[in-house]
């Protein structure tokens, strides 16, 4: 008998091993085996076949050792890996290694999964009363022990009482107790008591719908009769989460799981304690802060015959072991985070979960105010259902959005800061109302640039090819490419002058500003250099929940979904960078973001103003922007990507080639565009050297293909293989890195 597995390498292939007469009863797909591999090395691997084939020409090495009684993967997760693998040109070797928690699939087999476990004290049961009282002897402190241990477990009505507990009970040296257990009068035990937080519980019905939202329920229970997957179009703060709420509650009634997808950890915050007070312990919570011993209890969890019944999580949640899930909620599905970069496989989070339930037999919910332009094409192509939401909860109005041109206002030397005069105004407004205020820059840290005045250089990273961003906080200069840190230079090294200056705007500039203009606000920041401790989120989302913060500073960060209800100023500071830069979507990126930062604002009963700042407001962007028209403005873009044949007209692949030597980059690209060529014509552009073409030291070529809907994705996929296989044949280029970005985002 022989199994194929999957190894935690980046391999496509899936390997044969001989399985052992004594293990050929107790094995099937799914389960894990402990293999040999290389030279002298073990691996976790995952059996992916059993048959009789066997493979000739080789020597085939026997499976080390099984792990498990019962599959830790089942069918359906392993066809999601194939089709992963496949779509997005990453070795199944790596989508394994992305869907299990690392401590399933230990490396170094030694260091397995450790159960948390708890010492408890107990009474021992063994010994009746007047042998107890021969032990205590004259042990006065023993015997007040002994008491209060008793009297303790007879107020909690328990058994045992932890030993944690009874060795904070004021007045004891450690050696009272421990000289009641070496009497053997007490027991010790030790009991897993697993990490994963239970007995929360529910302490609300959910809100009855009102009538719009009412309808959309109707709508999407009459879109899921013809289509496996709806689009639920609401504008910001129609309700939409309490929609899914009911969703989430007719399928539990129905039995089925329920998996809830967020863009960003950011927003589980928020969505946990609105979900647990009204589904309390049905949900596990699972992402990256989460710790690998708590991703695999929630795993096992899945397994047991008690798994959770829904399951709120970004990206890797999609990989847990569902046995029959129901329905998948993608919301704020037009956010590009869906989307995985580095490492492979780079998978889209909201079209891998669409996979997963169609292969599931589920339904998905793909839940947006602005839908990405794949997604409203799809729907109104009819391939998705389509349900539209256009009033806010509670008649509260839309916001009233107005721009502020800033190229004229500084002409007019209206600008005495970074805000100008209208916002600083209605800032000044809210604070006096008691009202809070979001303030938005797209840009960390304390200035993008530094210059010197006197000859204009500028500082570098070594590693890679762009300029270093000064952080005011370590006066220090960091690549924001490979995270490289630098002390800033006393004077230039250049001219020798001492004339540094920082160029442009950042959040934690923004920060200083704001806390100088409004000295009796308390401001806070929250990008990505302000939230890397573990409950960095939580602090400054419930401080400014709280209202113990009355603005906030931050990145896009702030702009995904998040629900407070006392904001009535955003402001968006140099909104013309969300613009300009040199990308198709670089547009429907702005307007989503700029309509999405909007949305924070008023969403309690009041009006809610916001002010953007441009220096270039002519651009049609932000006339769609304004009027709030989604409509309109998806009309336009998509007729500029019809012209100009971009997604959803096209499909896009993007391959990558970076090499320490530029030459060699040059070389292998061009060989590989060759070799490409020659199947896909004019399909191909480049290679081209991208704009940022030096990372950690690699030299990096771009390659683009773009392929019509119609073509078939095996046959590029063959394609794309042979040529890579034809590239790699040559010496020059076998260990050159390449990698495939399928739907490039
Ligand atoms: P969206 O997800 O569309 O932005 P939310 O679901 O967050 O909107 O709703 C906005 C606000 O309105 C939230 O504070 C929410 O609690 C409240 N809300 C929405 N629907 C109801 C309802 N049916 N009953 C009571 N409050 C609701
Ligand atoms: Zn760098
Ligand atoms: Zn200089």
């Amino acid at each position: 008998m022989y199994a194929d597995v999957i190894l935690p390498l980046p391999l496509h292939d899936l390997f044969t091993y001989a399985v052992p007469a004594e293990m050929q009863d107790k094995i099937g797909t799914g389960l894990r085996v402990v293999v040999p591999f290389g030279r002298k090395k073990y691996y976790t691997a995952i059996i992916k076949a059993i048959h009789n084939n066997a493979p000739e020409h080789i020597e085939v090495k026997e499976i080390h050792s099984l792990i498990d009684s019962h599959a830790v993967v089942n069918e359906q997760q392993l066809t999601l890996w194939e089709w992963i693998s496949f779509y997005y040109l990453s070795p199944l070797g790596d989508v394994y290694k992305a869907a299990l928690p690392s401590s399933m699939k230990p490396e170094d087999l030694l260091t397995r999964f450790t159960p948390k476990t708890e010492t408890f004290i107990q009474i021992n049961p063994g010994q009746d009363a007047a042998t107890v009282a021969k032990l205590l002897g004259r042990a006065k402190k023993q015997q007040l022990l002994l008491d209060e241990i008793n009297y303790y477990l007879s107020e909690k009505n328990g058994e045992r009482v932890s030993k944690k507990t009874v060795s904070d009970f004021p007045g004891y040296s450690p050696s009272v107790l421990n000289g009641l257990l070496q009497k053997e009068i007490l027991h010790t035990l030790s009991i897993e008591t697993g990490r994963i937080t239970s007995g929360i519980i529910a302490t609300r019905e959910p809100y009855p719908l009102n009538e719009h939202q009412q309808k959309a329920l109707i709508d999407l229970n009459d879109c899921f009769k013809e289509k496996q997957t709806a689009l639920l179009h609401g504008v910001t703060s129609s309700g939409k989460t309490e929609i899914y709420i009911h969703l989430i509650l007719q399928f539990l009634k129905a039995g089925e799981q329920i998996l809830y997808l967020l863009p960003e950890i950011a927003l589980t915050t928020q969505l946990t304690q609105r979900l647990q007070a009204v589904f309390g312990d049905k949900i596990g919570i699972y992402h990256s802060r989460i710790n690998e011993n708590e991703r695999t209890e929630i795993w096992q969890k899945m397994l047991s015959e008690d798994p959770y019944r829904i399951i709120l999580g970004v990206r890797s949640s999609l990989f847990l072991p569902f046995r029959n899930l129901g329905l998948v909620i993608v919301d704020e599905e037009h956010e590009t985070s869906y989307k995985q970069q580095e490492p492979a496989p780079r998978y889209h989070a909201r079209d891998a979960a669409i996979m997963l339930a169609h292969f599931s037999k589920a339904k998905t919910v793909l839940g947006s105010a602005t839908p990405s332009l794949e997604s409203y094409y799809n729907a109104q192509c009819g391939k998705y259902g389509l349900v539209t939401l256009t009033e806010r909860f509670n008649g509260v109005m839309m916001p009233h959005i107005q721009l502020e041109n800033t190229r004229d206002l500084r002409r007019r030397k209206k600008m005495k800061s970074l805000l100008v005069p209208a916002l600083i105004e209605e800032i000044n407004s809210a604070l006096e109302n008691e009202e809070q205020v979001i303030l938005f820059r797209n840009r960390r840290g304390f200035a993008p640039m530094i210059e010197c005045s006197e000859c204009a250089w500028t500082p570098r990273c070594s590693r890679c090819d762009v300029s270093l961003t000064y952080h005011k906080k370590g006066n220090e200069l960091v690549c924001h490419y490979c995270n490289s840190h630098y002390r800033l230079p006393a004077a230039c090294p250049s001219c020798h002058e001492k004339h540094l200056k920082p160029l442009g705007l950042g959040t934690e500039q923004l920060e200083e500003e704001v806390s100088h203009l409004f000295p009796g606000a308390v401001v806070a920041r929250m990008d990505m250099d302000s939230t890397r401790g573990k409950d960095a989120y939580e602090t400054i989302i419930n401080d400014f929940q709280e209202k113990r913060v009355q603005i906030l500073v931050g990145t896009q960060m702030l702009s995904k979904g998040l629900d407070f209800d006392n904001v009535r100023v955003v402001g968006i500071i140099s909104a013309d960078s969300l613009l300009n830069y040199p990308d198709f979507r670089s547009h429907e990126r702005g307007f989503q973001l700029m309509t999405q930062a909007a949305g924070r604002s008023g969403r309690n009963n009041k009006q809610g103003i916001v002010i953007i700042q441009s220096a270039d407001p002519t651009q049609p962007v932000y006339s769609y922007v304004t009027s709030n028209d989604y409509e309109a403005f998806f009309r336009m873009q998509l007729s500029e990507r019809k012209q100009f044949n971009y997604p959803p007209f096209c499909r896009l692949i993007r391959i990558v080639i970076k090499h320490k030597e530029e030459r060699k980059a040059e070389a292998a690209s061009s060989l590989l565009a060759e070799n490409l060529r020659e199947s896909l014509h004019e399909r191909l552009l480049g290679p081209n050297k991208p704009i940022v073409s030096r990372i950690q030291l690699y030299h990096i070529r771009e390659i683009l293909l773009k392929l019509e809907i119609g073509l078939s994705p095996q046959k590029v996929r063959d394609i794309i293989r042979k040529a890579e296989s034809t590239l790699r044949s040559n010496a020059d280029f076998k260990y050159v890195t390449l990698f495939y970005d399928a739907d490039p985002l």
